[in-house]
């Protein structure tokens, strides 16, 4: 056989994946090549063993709760080391089962890839030829430029150390650090969050940053926002993060700081140049159809594209959509992606949902809505179920009864933002909503009330 391929994948996350079943499906000759393990970061470093130490999260959440039932429970303690094995063990058939799937739909060459031509890769010493070259090679932890960087650790090592740290700092107040500070905090670790810009998670809705700001101090977390970090260094046996704050230099010591100022494109060790692929290091130039601005052979999906949303379900949405565009061929016509409808969860306990139009997006774009922020907290459901915290924003376009956005903290939100975001989707009117018929008592007939 030569060494001439229909379609090259370099990476073999959910965006890879996704070309290959596309393209398998069409009789494409495919070959990929990755550098680690099939299945990427979701499975393997990602929402998959995250959402065991999260679960782990609830546990605890609902014990907490027990009072309220008039149950007496005493104070619970978790194994840390016991939980790190048992979500390795939950994960860790995915590998194998991945690489399976990929070997049923090509080549699978082992190693890092590099471009050596526009339609050429070389991985491990060996050239592969190929008449579409994707890039799916994810992301990275976003490095940071402060002297003793070096001592912080990433995500990676907080889904395998199987110590649990008596204090952390999360240098950055994004997703990874909310989720992981409420696993710490419930399983007893101290946890301060240092975040650079006036408030956490810069790009939710600010009513529902703060009701899960609120909700972890309440949990002992301690948040500080608008700060410096200017260095990490060794203090003891514990490291020292120093920052300025209000003017002021000040000091946290902790046995584990943490990188969570998030991820950025994993493209730098590509060899873009030799590829003919247009780009500024850190983003590779596409256009509307995810294809390289400058090599019509060359498409980039997943975490790997500096503009999508860097979420498992866009990568494999990407994936597909690009293997459709590769099977329709160089003459297309091609499919754009549609990033309107985006259900996303942080998954805090309790979780912060959303979709669609924050209430400063709606205010951006000129969109005239009806804005209902509700606190729940004082509804019969909430109540019954001794909620901490339970909050709701919804966005209904007044000219066209339809909802542009709903944002949720609590109240089973994880679940409930598919709801709206199907009524988004297939444009349900917000009025029809009003009018139908759900199941009571449920979390879920609280929506009615919530437009
Ligand atoms: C801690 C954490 C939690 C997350 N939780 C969620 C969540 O709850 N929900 C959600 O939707 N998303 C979540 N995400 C994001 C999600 O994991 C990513 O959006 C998704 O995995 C991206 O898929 P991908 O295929 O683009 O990249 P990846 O899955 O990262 O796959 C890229 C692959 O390319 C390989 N590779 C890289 N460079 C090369 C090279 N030069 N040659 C060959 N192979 C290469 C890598 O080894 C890797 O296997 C989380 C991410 C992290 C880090």
């Amino acid at each position: 056989m030569s060494d001439k391929y229909d379609v090259i994948i370099l990476g073999g996350g959910n965006a890879g994946l996704g070309v290959s079943a596309v393209a398998h499906e069409a009789g494409k000759r495919i070959a990929f090549v990755e550098q680690r393990d099939f299945g990427g970061t979701c499975p393997n470093r990602g929402c998959t063993p995250k959402k065991v130490l999260v679960a782990a999260g609830h546990a605890l959440h609902e014990i907490e709760t027990a009072s309220a039932h008039h149950i007496e429970v005493s104070k619970p303690k978790l194994n840390w080391t016991k939980l790190i094995q048992r979500e390795k063990g939950l994960i860790s058939f995915i590998p194998d089962a991945m690489h399976d799937v990929a070997k049923k739909r090509g080549d699978v060459f082992w190693g890092s890839a590099r471009f050596v031509g526009p339609n050429s890769v070389e991985v491990d010493g060996k050239v592969l030829e190929g008449d579409n070259i994707v890039i799916a090679t994810g992301s990275k932890t976003r490095p940071l430029p402060i002297p003793g960087a070096e001592l912080m650790i990433t995500s990676d090592e907080v889904l395998s150390e199987e110590e649990q740290p008596g204090e952390v700092v999360f240098i950055g107040g994004g997703v990874i650090a909310m989720e992981f500070s409420h696993v710490y905090a419930r399983a007893g670790t101290k946890v301060t969050i240092l975040e650079v810009m006036p408030r956490l998670l810069p790009r939710v809705e600010a009513g529902a940053v703060a009701a899960i700001q609120a909700e972890s101090e309440r949990l002992g977390i301690n948040v500080k926002t608008d700060v410096q970090v200017k260095a990490v260094a060794k203090s003891g046996d514990k490291l020292a993060v120093t920052y300025d704050l209000d003017g002021a230099e000040q000091t946290v010591k902790a046995d584990r700081v943490i990188n969570g100022a998030g991820r950025v494109a994993n493209v730098e060790t590509l060899d873009l140049n030799a590829g003919n692929v247009k780009h500024d290091r850190i983003a590779v130039e596409t256009d509307e159809y995810l294809r390289s601005t400058s090599n019509p052979s060359v498409w980039v999906v997943g975490d790997a594209l500096v503009t999508s949303p860097q979420l498992s379900p866009i990568a494999t949405y990407e994936g597909r959509l690009v293997g459709e565009n590769i099977v329709r061929g160089p003459a297309g016509p091609f499919v754009k992606p549609d990033y309107s409808v985006i259900p996303s969860g942080i998954y805090t306990v309790p979780a912060l949902s959303t979709v669609g139009l924050s209430e400063e997006d709606a205010a951006r774009q000129g969109v005239d809505v009806k804005v209902t922020t509700s606190d729940m907290s004082g509804w019969f459901s909430t109540k019954t179920y001794a909620e901490s915290v339970a909050w709701s924003k919804v966005l209904v376009d007044e000219s066209t009864d339809q909802i542009v956005g709903a944002h949720m903290v609590g109240h089973q939100s994880q679940e409930l933002i598919h709801l709206f975001a199907m009524a988004m989707r297939h444009k349900i009117p917000a009025s029809a909503i009003k009018n139908d018929m759900f199941a009571f008592p449920t979390f879920s007939s609280d929506l009615k009330s919530m437009f």
